[in-house]
């Protein structure tokens, strides 16, 4: 009797795609130890007709693109500033809304969980905009997406490059000019369940419960970004990239979810998009006259369908084009590779299994170890003999 979708369980990306293509609505997606989602199979439900393995998109190489590349800014300041990067998710959805199309995208809930949800009007959008760096549930959305295609509605859905192959692979061949995907280059995802317990260690420790947070404040600039918890006070908690605990945990891959570490088939001139978004990190390199610290976002237009979206709201933007991806990749490795495991991945969750978020440990596994264990761990691979001889020295033989 099936019980998951994928035997490789690193390979799963926890799309959800097929939790909807399911005919017997047997799937349902629970979290792991590590708080990540992933299918799970109800035996009694299962037909073994086999069509969600069929229909995974998982490690399946996508179709070789050749993007044209643009920088681009939102010409609205305030706007940008609300916006991880340049603003360009405003942009587009404006645009597709105009022409009675729903956007898809990930908000948070009254709870601080990071869900897709549809918006049908510009007032909805505000909760998609800004990066959540957290595994959003898309589940549910693209169900959602699925069913307003059917029905002749257009949509445009933003996410994940997993979470667009995970959307592609439910709405299969019937997919037209009515569909808009949009992702963006990817670290990688991490745990909502690792997520949900640093909220709870901040509210334990302020006596408060947090009612925002943002991972991508702009107020000290785009570039030395904070993140930022705001508690009902309307006191906050905020950190750089180094110093808040989540915050630098996902920078250094800490907690990223295991698929991430292998995702290398949608990367550069792979992406499963249509348009393929990002921070323009490295723009010294590119037009420095161009930035002024509130957010500059590099684009890359995929597909014919890409490109006409992109004209539609281009009176929006300040835009200029952008010759290939050499220079950006030293700031910005993320467009042609995979994130690497962070090496104290598995000591962070033995104990965050026992013990939940802890902001000091996870500041020491990042800053590895101190001068006296490093100390301590050259001299136990001493030779044997040679360790007698210290030992000695130092009066503990
Ligand atoms: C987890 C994650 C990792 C990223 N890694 C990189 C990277 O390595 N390099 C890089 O250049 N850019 C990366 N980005 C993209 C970048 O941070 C901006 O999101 C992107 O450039 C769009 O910015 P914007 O100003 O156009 O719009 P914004 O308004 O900032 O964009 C928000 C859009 O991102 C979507 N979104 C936000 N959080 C999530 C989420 N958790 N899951 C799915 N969709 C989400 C929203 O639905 C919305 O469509 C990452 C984003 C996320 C969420
Ligand atoms: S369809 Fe998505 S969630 Fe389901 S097994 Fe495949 S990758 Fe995992
Ligand atoms: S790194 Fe790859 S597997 Fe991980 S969330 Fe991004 S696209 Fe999905």
């Amino acid at each position: 009797m099936r019980q998951t979708v994928r035997k490789s369980k690193a390979e799963c990306t926890g799309c959800g795609a097929c939790m909807s293509i399911c005919p017997r609505g047997a799937i349902t997606m629970q979290p792991d130890e590590e708080g990540f989602l992933y299918p799970a199979v109800d035996g009694t439900r299962c037909v073994e007709c086999d069509l969600c393995e069929k229909r995974c998109p998982a490690g399946r190489t996508q179709a070789e693109n050749r993007p044209q590349l643009f920088g681009a800014q939102n010409r609205d300041e305030a706007l940008r500033r609300a916006s991880s990067s340049g603003g360009v998710f405003t942009a587009l959805a404006r645009a597709w809304m105009k022409r009675g199309g729903v956007v898809f995208g990930a908000a948070f809930d009254e709870a601080l969980r990071v869900e897709h949800i549809g918006a049908f009007d510009e007032t909805e959008l505000d909760g998609m905009r800004g990066s959540k760096y957290v595994q959003s549930d898309a589940s549910e959305a693209i169900a959602h997406a699925a069913a307003l295609l059917e029905r002749g509605i257009p949509v445009l859905f933003s996410g994940t490059p997993c979470q667009i192959s995970g959307l592609k692979a439910r709405v299969g061949k019937k997919e037209s000019d009515l569909l808009l995907t949009v992702d963006f280059v990817c670290h990688g995802v991490p745990s909502p369940g690792v997520f949900a317990s640093y909220l709870r260690e901040l509210e334990k420790r302020h006596g408060q419960r947090v009612v925002r947070y943002t991972f991508r404040d702009k107020r000290r600039g785009w570039k030395d970004f904070s993140a930022v918890a705001t508690f009902e006070d309307g006191t906050e908690h905020a950190g750089q990239q180094t110093t808040e605990p989540f915050l630098y945990g996902f920078l250094q891959n800490l907690y990223l979810r295991p698929s991430c570490t292998q995702c290398e088939t949608m990367r550069e001139g792979h992406h499963p998009a249509d348009i393929t978004v990002a921070d323009l990190w490295g723009i010294q390199e590119v037009t420095p006259d161009a930035d002024d610290d509130t957010g500059m976002s590099l684009v890359f237009l995929n597909t014919k369908r890409g490109r006409q979206a992109f004209e539609a709201c281009r009176s929006q933007l300040a835009v200029f084009p952008i010759e290939g991806t050499q220079k950006l990749l030293r700031d910005n490795p993320s467009i042609a590779h995979a994130a690497k495991p962070h090496q104290n991945r598995e000591a962070f969750f033995r104990r965050y299994k026992r013990k939940g978020f802890e902001s000091a440990y996870v500041m020491k596994l990042l800053a590895g170890p101190g001068r006296l264990e490093r100390a301590a761990a050259r001299i136990a691979h001493l030779p044997k003999g040679l360790l007698r001889r210290v030992r000695v020295l130092l009066g503990r033989g």
